[in-house]
């Protein structure tokens, strides 16, 4: 199974994404996370990324698509993989269907601009494995330390009320228009974002087992 998720950012993606990624058995590919790692150890790709990240804005296509094509070609997608940030543009998502992916669903979460920036202010994530944490909704067992491996939790930089309003601007310009496309590939799959995790989480395995 070759899933998409789609949604803006802080619709929950990468928290959605563990979740599916352990009960359907397939790796979940972050480009945030991916990006995020590459900045940590000072890759060019990295240094590159770097102030289009931190300003909410986004890295350019051919460095993503680069980032995908790498990882897409490993072992571990061939049984099947979650795509979670990817794509976030049309030319994104014609380089895929370029390289020859089948893609058989694409989830749009669809959560309000309101609440986003509400849930956006609570977010943290683990400094060293990239794991997601809400302080409301989803938190640790011990305060600021991932539940998986210890790391301390930091906001990140782009999580800052300011940028999260330029982030979301970016996203109904040039993301939301992939929900047109799928639909007319016949892919796409409108969940709407619940108050709780489980209730989202339900409503997506419907959508995927439909
Ligand atoms: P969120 O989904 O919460 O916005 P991500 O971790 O997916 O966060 O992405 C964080 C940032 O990484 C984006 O704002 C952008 O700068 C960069 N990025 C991630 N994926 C892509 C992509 N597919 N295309 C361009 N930039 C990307
Ligand atoms: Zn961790």
């Amino acid at each position: 199974m070759n899933l998409i998720l789609l949604g803006a950012p802080g619709a929950g993606k990468g928290t959605q994404a563990e979740i599916i990624s352990d009960r359907l058995q397939i790796p979940t590919i972050s480009t945030g996370n991916i990006i995020r790692e590459a900045l940590k150890s000072g890759t060019e790709m990295g240094l590159k990324a770097k102030a289009f990240m931190e300003a909410g804005q986004l890295v350019p296509d051919e460095v993503v698509i680069g980032i995908i094509k790498e990882r897409l070609a490993k072992d571990d997608c061939q049984k099947g993989f979650i795509l979670d940030g990817f794509p976030r543009t049309i030319p994104q998502a014609e380089a895929l269907d370029k390289m020859g992916i089948v893609i058989d669903k694409v989830i749009d979460i669809e959560v309000k601009d309101e609440a986003i920036v509400k849930r956006m202010s609570g977010r943290r994530v683990c400094e060293k494995c990239g794991a997601s944490y809400h302080m409301e909704y989803k938190k640790p067992a011990v305060d600021g330390v991932c539940d998986r491996c210890a790391g301390t939790l930091v906001q990140r930089k782009d999580d800052h009320p300011d940028t999260v309003n330029a982030r979301l601007e970016v996203y109904h310009k040039e993301t939301e228009p992939l929900k047109d496309y799928y639909a007319k590939q016949e892919k796409l799959s409108v969940v709407e974002g619940q108050a709780t995790i489980e209730d989202t989480t339900a409503l997506i395995l419907k959508a995927v087992e439909a």
